[in-house]
């Protein structure tokens, strides 16, 4: 004789429905590269690193940071760049490239 074991799945995390924003796509203006005008960037990742004597980890710590480049001549577009690192604690005035 089988016993069923009846395995429940918990659902207790609600759907929320993400606001809807308020404004019109039509009224976006492309961003543009700093030193070119090119309309094209391309995704690419800088690494931060946090001294193990600093964070207090066995180990160095290493944060990667999602920024874009300019698919034409590399630069980084600052603008996005400023606003990545505002939204970790950031304020960095002088960007290296
Ligand atoms: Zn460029």
């Amino acid at each position: 004789m089988g016993k069923t074991i009846d395995i429940g799945r918990g659902n207790d995390t609600p759907e929320q429905q993400p606001q809807q924003p308020k404004f019109n796509i039509a009224d976006s203006v492309e961003m543009k590269c700093d030193e070119c005008d090119s309309t094209v960037f391309i995704s690419a990742v800088k690494f931060r690193k946090i001294s193990k004597l600093l964070a207090g980890t066995p180990q160095d710590v290493i944060i990667p940071l999602e920024i874009y480049v300019c698919g034409s001549c590399g630069a980084i577009n600052t603008a996005l760049y400023m606003e990545t690192l505002k939204q970790i604690g950031i304020n960095e005035t002088n960007i290296s490239t």
